[in-house]
């Protein structure tokens, strides 16, 4: 999905949090150590207004990076007060904030939902009890399924998080939480794989050969899935990945796990080769052998469907033994791909791939 608005992000680093989940030094991962307040708050958004070229997108506040819902109440509000001073007056259009789901009760969302708040984004990580415990996370699936239905009584706009090989975690239960996550129907969702980060206690399970994160192979394949999985039930996943701070990209804080700088490009990639391997085995391999394969498809398509340094086209070229693969541009629908086998041609919906391949993943 093109992100069509601008996001302000106020980062509230582990204000609030008792929780030692096992994978989380909230302050390296935002890569913000400053605690926030009110005046703090009121100058980023400040700067960013000032240099937002006009008003052509839609404006977004997001507390991100703790358990905002967690924090002093009174502090809760003089941020949001802030923010909803913004919304008044018309320089913002949206209000959202993440939070942990057993910090979600009445009092709190009667707090949010008076300054306007439009989209609460719950960490989730996973819907298996056992992950969970292995996580260090404190709360179970069942504060979930109860945080997420009463978000949604209040009106407000629920997005969920979810994580993949965490301690405990395989594909199959990463695809059961995806499943788990449609049910409750969110507006949208995030799914971030496990990263060994300094300063975790992860990171001595990982030493001590207690705990083997998700090579980036593997990372790449489970996303795959559930990005098929939450397409197909039109849910919006709004990222792919942890958003790469400086010391991320740097090595500084990564110990180990499947940490990309363009984690969603590998995933969408991924999903093309699938689809396109699956679709050539509509075909006898006799007959296609050494055909020249050209693929016409929306601009945007053209890195992905290629692959990170031609990758797809190098290993659909192997495994069929075409003679050539090329992919050009054609001013058509983005959800729209043109297979051309020669002198035989298919026009294929990307909402029909969604359904008719990738059947494996129900
Ligand atoms: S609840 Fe959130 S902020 Fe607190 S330790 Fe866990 S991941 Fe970090």
């Amino acid at each position: 999905m093109s992100k069509d608005y601008y996001i302000i992000p106020i980062f509230v680093p582990h204000l609030g949090c008792p929780h030692n989940c096992v994978f989380c030094n909230q302050r390296r991962i935002t890569g913000k150590t400053d605690e926030m307040d009110e005046n703090k708050a009121q100058h980023i958004i400040e700067e960013h207004l000032s240099t937002i070229p006009s008003r052509r997108k839609d404006v977004e506040i997001a507390f991100y990076g703790g358990s905002f819902t967690g924090i002093d109440l009174n502090l809760q509000e003089r941020l949001l007060n802030v923010a909803f001073k913004y919304k008044k007056e018309g320089a913002v259009d949206r209000i959202r904030l993440s939070t942990r789901p057993d910090y979600i009760d009445k009092l709190r969302l009667d707090i949010l939902k008076k300054y306007h708040v439009d989209i609460i984004e719950l960490g989730v990580q996973s819907l298996d009890d056992e992950v969970l415990i292995l996580s260090g996370r404190g709360h179970n699936k069942e504060d979930v399924y109860r945080a997420s239905d009463l978000i949604k009584s209040y009106g407000f706009k629920l997005g969920l998080q979810m994580m993949i090989g965490l301690p405990g975690d395989n594909m199959e239960k990463s695809l059961l939480t995806g499943r788990e996550i449609i049910k409750m129907n969110p507006f949208c969702v995030r799914i971030y794989p496990t990263l060994v980060i300094k300063d975790t206690y992860l990171k001595d399970l990982y030493e001590k050969g207690e705990y083997v994160p998700l090579s980036l192979e593997e990372a790449i394949d489970i996303s795959s899935k559930l990005l098929v999985l939450f397409e197909r039930n039109n849910i919006d996943v709004i990222r792919i990945g942890l958003q790469p701070t400086e010391n991320m990209t740097t090595g500084k804080d990564v110990v180990a796990g499947p940490f990309h700088p363009a984690f969603r490009q590998l995933v969408e990639s991924r999903l093309y080769r699938d689809f396109l391997e699956e679709y050539f085995k509509n075909f006898q391999k006799e007959d296609i052998k050494n055909k020249i394969i050209t693929i016409e498809t929306k601009e945007r398509n053209i890195s992905p469907m290629a692959g990170q340094k031609s990758s797809n086209i190098k290993y659909l070229k192997e495994l069929y033994d075409f003679s050539n693969i090329k992919v050009y541009k054609k001013d058509i629908d983005s959800q729209i791909i043109i297979v051309h086998i020669e002198d035989h041609y298919d026009i294929i919906d990307k909402k029909d791939i969604l359904k008719n391949y990738f059947r494996d993943i129900v």
